[in-house]
Parts: C-alpha cells; sequence; structure tokens
C-alpha cells in the first residue's frame, strides 16, 4: 500500500484539533465512517428529515423561506444529497461489474484517463472537483470501460477525502479486476482551499496509487507520459 499525497498524510493526527484536522484534511480511516444503523431509515424518510433540518440551516441564516426563490430548496437539497451527490453511501447503488474473459488482452496495460468527477470534501461540504486516471493490467479478466467510470463516480459521491477515494476506487479495481496490477491517480481542486479558508484558487492536489508492477519507477514515468500527452 503506497497512498502518497503532495500535502498531508494521515499519520499526523496525533496532537491535532478536531478544527486542525478538518482544516488540514486529515483523515483517520480508509472506510468512510458510517454508522452502524446508516440504512434502518428509508431513502423517503432521510430527504423528509434532511428538508426539515435544512430550512431549519436557512431559517437561522435569516433567509425568507416564504420567498417563492427559496421555498423549494429544502426538499431540493434534500433530494439531491440523497440520490445524487451523497448516493454512493448506499452499497445498493455499488456499480455492478460484469467481467469477461479475454485471453488475448493478457498482460496489456490499460489507460483510461481524465475521468472528470465532482465529489465533496468531508471537512466542509462543498465540491472538490477532478479528473481520475486509472490504469490496469489485464490478468486475464477485462471490464467496460464505461465500469472504471462508474466506480469513480460511486466512490466520488460520498463526503470524502481525496486519499480515500484514491484508495477506495484502487481498492475496488484490484477485488474486481482480481489483480494487483492497478494503478489510480487523482488530480483535484478543492473547492474549500480555493473559495474559503487560504484563498488559493492555483493549487491542486495530487494524490496516486501503484500496486502491483505499477509500483516501480519507470512505470511510474511510462504512466506519467501516457497521462501527459
Ligand atoms: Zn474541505
Amino acid at each position: 500500500m503506497n497512498t502518497t499525497t503532495s500535502t498531508k498524510n494521515g499519520q499526523k493526527l496525533n496532537g491535532f484539533s478536531i478544527e486542525d484536522i478538518g482544516d488540514d484534511h486529515l483523515f483517520t480511516s480508509l472506510e468512510t465512517p458510517m454508522k452502524p444503523n446508516a440504512f434502518e431509515m428509508s431513502n423517503d424518510e432521510k430527504k423528509q428529515r434532511i428538508s426539515i433540518l435544512f430550512s431549519e440551516i436557512m431559517d437561522v441564516l435569516g433567509l425568507d423561506l416564504k420567498d417563492d426563490s427559496l421555498q423549494g430548496t429544502p426538499d431540493r437539497v434534500a433530494k439531491m444529497y440523497v440520490e445524487e451527490i451523497f448516493s454512493g453511501l448506499d452499497p445498493n447503488n455499488k456499480p455492478k461489474v460484469a467481467l469477461f474473459d479475454n485471453k488475448y488482452q493478457y498482460n496489456q496495460m490499460l489507460v483510461e484517463k481524465n475521468i472528470t468527477f465532482y465529489s465533496n470534501c468531508e471537512h466542509h461540504f462543498v465540491p472538490i472537483i477532478g479528473k481520475a486516471h486509472i490504469a490496469y493490467k489485464s490478468s486475464g479478466k477485462v471490464i467496460g470501460l464505461s465500469k472504471l467510470n462508474r466506480i469513480v463516480q460511486y466512490y466520488a459521491k460520498r463526503p470524502q477525502v481525496q486519499e480515500r477515494l484514491t484508495q477506495q476506487i484502487a481498492n475496488e479495481l484490484k477485488t474486481v479486476l482480481e489483480t494487483d496490477d492497478v494503478a489510480v491517480i487523482i488530480d483535484a481542486k478543492h473547492l474549500c482551499v480555493s473559495s474559503r479558508g487560504v484563498k488559493d484558487d492555483t493549487s491542486a492536489t495530487v494524490t496516486t496509487y501503484y500496486g502491483g508492477i505499477f509500483n516501480t519507477p519507470e512505470k511510474i514515468v511510462e504512466l506519467q507520459n501516457y497521462i501527459n500527452n
């Protein structure tokens, strides 16, 4: 396992306050932290509750919920959270992947680059916008290209931390493709960094996972060449 990042890594939690953890985007586990009873409530119940709670937030902020433009917002936000931007929390939405045996592609490397995704930072609940690049060497099994995209989108549709997103995509690919020869590179912009806090509008964060044969300096250079061209 060798997830690296150009910003922080998970080892620095000790001695940091909850505030530091959030603003520095440190993360605590590779699994998305979920309550054991996360799915006791139905999606309809979740939408109803979120709508009530979100209208409360708007009300506290002093917004007039009787205004025609604002009236529908709590319902819209609730629907968007449950059905769209956080739908990847629900394992029922995990893409079903059919594997094909293809002996002609045995040992071939496949690179799928520039998979655009939209996620949300779990520390600030504002967007992370980025591109994922995926590579694998076939163990004789191949999956449809659109499935690579769907796997990225599924894990992106959660409150996320970029390192975890990288790792979760890599783990899923390793399981599905039955090989350790998997690489995931994510280049993303965090709106919580650019639009608030330090207001750095130009930085981007790159996280990488190089598994199996990809974890050599030569392969890493080869991959970078594919991605940059
Ligand atoms: Zn953030």
